[in-house]
């Protein structure tokens, strides 16, 4: 599956790709992540890109083609990819769609997650202070001076790409201002809609579900075997004391039959006795 995410800077492009990457097991393709890799590593890219960055325009369109390109090759991406950042010109979207025919590869979709303009500031002030919290190295460009040219580029620049894909029909339009998993499950509902991914995609959770809880039966069913074993070896034990029980009832009785039977055979022996043996020994 190949899909573009468009929205504003603080729309939740990042966020939602992250987490349809876990559930697709597709890669995030971040033009943004790389481009600021490139920087921090000093590369030629990252130079030529760092002063634009830090003043929130836009990186020339070769450049970024050139990176996204590159990275489409890579066998990572062959099982599918979502583009967050990318394309961010109509010129980019042309050539986007150059490259993915060269290498015959097809589009299956183009999510726009709308969101109100008033609640991106916020929302990423937000972000800066989780980053902070977790204690990571804030953006350059997350301010609210370099925000403004930021969204300013996305209205000049970018937005044209939302008539640009829905003349082509590629186009699904998200309520970004929706929770975090309300999003998720509108666009999973969308790409269903699209057949850009298969119902069992969504089965797939269930059926993970259903393995988890057959897992967990198991690992209950495996418990029960030992506790099984315990209550047989109880039984086991019980059975021998019960054997060892009856062998001595056993013996006390044969010891007191042989003795009463002795006793009777005494008594009789002295009644009738005699004259048996007396037969006997008289055939003989
Ligand atoms: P982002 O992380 O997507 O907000 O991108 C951060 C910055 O990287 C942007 O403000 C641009 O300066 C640059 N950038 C990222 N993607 C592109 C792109 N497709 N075209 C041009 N510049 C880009």
């Amino acid at each position: 599956m190949r899909i573009i995410l468009l929205g504003p800077p603080g729309s939740g492009k990042g966020t939602q790709a992250q987490l349809l990457v876990q559930r697709y097991g597709i890669v995030q393709l971040s033009t943004g992540e790389m481009l600021r890799a490139a920087v921090a590593a000093g590369t030629p890219v990252g130079l030529k890109a760092k002063e634009i960055m830090a003043g929130g325009g836009l990186v020339p369109d070769e450049v970024v083609v050139g990176i996204i390109s590159d990275r489409i090759d890579q066998p990572d991406a062959k099982n599918g990819f979502i583009l967050d950042g990318f394309p961010r010109t109509v010129p980019q979207a042309e050539a986007l769609d150059e490259l993915l025919k060269h290498k015959h590869l097809k589009l299956d979709a183009v999510i726009e997650l709308r969101v109100n303009e008033s609640a991106l500031l916020s929302r990423v002030e937000t972000r800066v202070a989780q980053m902070r919290e977790r204690g990571e190295e804030v953006r350059v460009d997350d301010t609210p001076e370099v925000l403004t040219k930021r969204l300013a580029s996305y209205r000049n620049q970018t937005e044209p790409l939302i008539h640009y894909y829905s003349e082509r029909r590629k186009l699904s339009t998200i309520d970004g201002m929706m929770a975090i998993d309300e999003v998720t499950r509108a666009i999973h509902r969308q790409l269903l809609a699209l057949g850009a991914v298969e119902p069992k995609t969504h089965a797939r959770s269930a059926a993970k579900a259903a393995a988890a809880k057959k897992g967990a039966k198991k690992a209950k069913a495996a418990k029960k075997p030992a506790k099984t074993a315990k209550k047989a070896a109880k039984s086991a034990k019980t059975a021998k004391k019960a054997v060892k029980g009856a062998k001595k009832t056993a013996k006390k009785t044969a010891k007191k039959g042989v003795k009463k039977t002795a006793k009777k055979a005494v008594k009789k022996g002295s009644k009738k006795g005699p004259k048996k043996v007396t037969k006997k020994r008289a055939k003989r």
